[in-house]
């Protein structure tokens, strides 16, 4: 079933059908076309392609691959999108969103709270080039008021912000941004492509990694770009296929395999990720716990509105810095401790000594990555596991 006709199911069934393409065998599960190049029929053909290449026409696999278009589609309908381009990791996917838009000259606004490697190109490669960025404080619409002008092209910020969880109003933003003619782009994990309403709140670029609750199974690196077909084809195309960071087909096939069962997964791992947070709020050996979804986030009539649902990560500063949280991390027996996140199995993480680490101490503690700080990507085992897990872990602490 194509993109067009499968439009007027549900969710669930656009993830099962959305996108596929069969061969002459007629195949059930999608096929890998694991080549890199395409036959012409003759010369003229070839010639034709070159010349304009219509949908399902394939050149090369940088350009586009029949598996990677299944993935494409099948993405671009979970999230209401015109089209999308698949990337071969989260990181080519926001590196491709900014710089196919961006030129000397333009400036920039992003939430200060990034993913580390986001930070990196923000902070260290666009700068190069003569982009100028502005940080604020993502939660701060007079901060974003005040920041942006004229020559703003881009608003960039992680729905949810990693780790501390920070939520921000896509709507406000957008406005905002929409005044003076910039574009929105949204890096969208922490929110999932299962509860992500972006572009109906106004973003108009969805960026996503793949690697996370898209695969979900920590096999492969993936990433894609969403938006308006022109912005797609017209913008990030051409940057992407020129520069070499397009999906892999197997990598497609494994994320299109996946796109089968995402909602069945993200909704569990959210169910369990409110369980595991209430049964942490109030808990004596913690500081605190931050869960968007749960009454207490300060942004929490935000995610009831705009989300419904707060994610499937919570994270949580113990009592007793970083003493306290390796005792916790090394009495994990359900959960690994690892860096990933929105994977089936839980997965703690110390941001402070490991994916934040190289941040200066002034800016950890301008982003609340406290000693303490635990991020906790809760999982799809029973809920009960893994809260006695994190539960018996806190007893380990003095
Ligand atoms: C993981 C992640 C990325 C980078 O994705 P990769 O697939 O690792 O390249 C970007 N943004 C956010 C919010 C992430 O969690």
């Amino acid at each position: 079933m194509r993109k067009d006709m499968v439009k007027d199911y549900k969710t669930r069934t656009q993830m099962i059908h959305g996108g596929t393409r069969r061969s002459q065998y007629n195949e059930v599960s999608e096929a890998i076309f694991l080549t890199q190049g395409f036959v012409y029929d003759s010369a003229e053909q070839a010639e034709q392609r070159f010349l304009k290449s219509q949908p399902d026409e394939f050149i090369y696999a940088r350009y586009g691959n029949p598996t990677v278009a299944m993935f494409e589609d099948r993405i671009a309908a979970l999230e209401g999108a015109q089209d999308a381009f698949a990337t071969a990791s989260g990181m080519a996917a926001v590196n491709g969103a900014l710089m196919s838009c961006l030129k000397a000259g333009d400036h920039v606004v992003a939430a200060r709270a990034l993913f580390g490697s986001c930070l990196y190109i923000l902070q260290d490669i666009l700068g190069r080039f003569g982009v100028d960025v502005t940080f604020v404080d993502g939660v701060d619409l007079d901060a974003w008021q005040a920041a942006i002008r004229p020559e703003t092209k881009v608003c960039f910020f992680e729905t949810i912000s990693n780790p501390t969880l920070e939520v921000i109003d896509i709507r406000a933003v957008s406005e905002l941004a929409h005044k003076v003619g910039a574009l929105v782009i949204v890096d969208n994990v922490f929110a999932t492509p299962v509860y992500s309403r972006a572009f109906e709140l106004g973003a108009d670029v969805v960026v996503y990694s793949a690697t996370k609750h898209i695969d979900g199974q920590g096999r492969t690196l993936g990433g894609v770009i969403l938006g308006s077909q022109e912005f797609i084809r017209g913008t990030v195309e051409p940057y992407m296929k020129h520069t070499g960071g397009s999906m892999s087909p197997f990598t497609a096939w494994v994320m299109l395999k996946s796109l089968e069962t995402i909602e069945l997964r993200v909704r569990a791992q959210v169910a369990s990720a409110e369980a595991l947070a209430e049964a942490l709020y109030d808990h004596p050996k913690l500081e605190s716990v931050m869960y968007p979804g749960h009454a207490s986030h300060p942004q929490n009539a935000l995610v009831q509105s705009d989300l419904g649902k707060g994610g499937t990560v919570v994270s949580f500063v113990v009592k007793g810095g970083k003493d306290a949280a390796f005792t916790l991390l090394n009495g994990l027996n359900v959960a690994v401790i690892s860096n990933n996140l929105g994977d089936a199995k839980s997965i703690a993480t110390h941001p402070a000594t490991t994916t934040h680490q190289r941040l200066p101490q002034q800016e950890k503690d301008l982003l609340g990555i406290a000693d303490g700080l635990i991020r906790f990507s809760v999982g799809l085992e029973d809920p009960q596991d893994i809260i006695d897990d994190v539960l018996g872990a806190l007893e380990n602490i003095a």
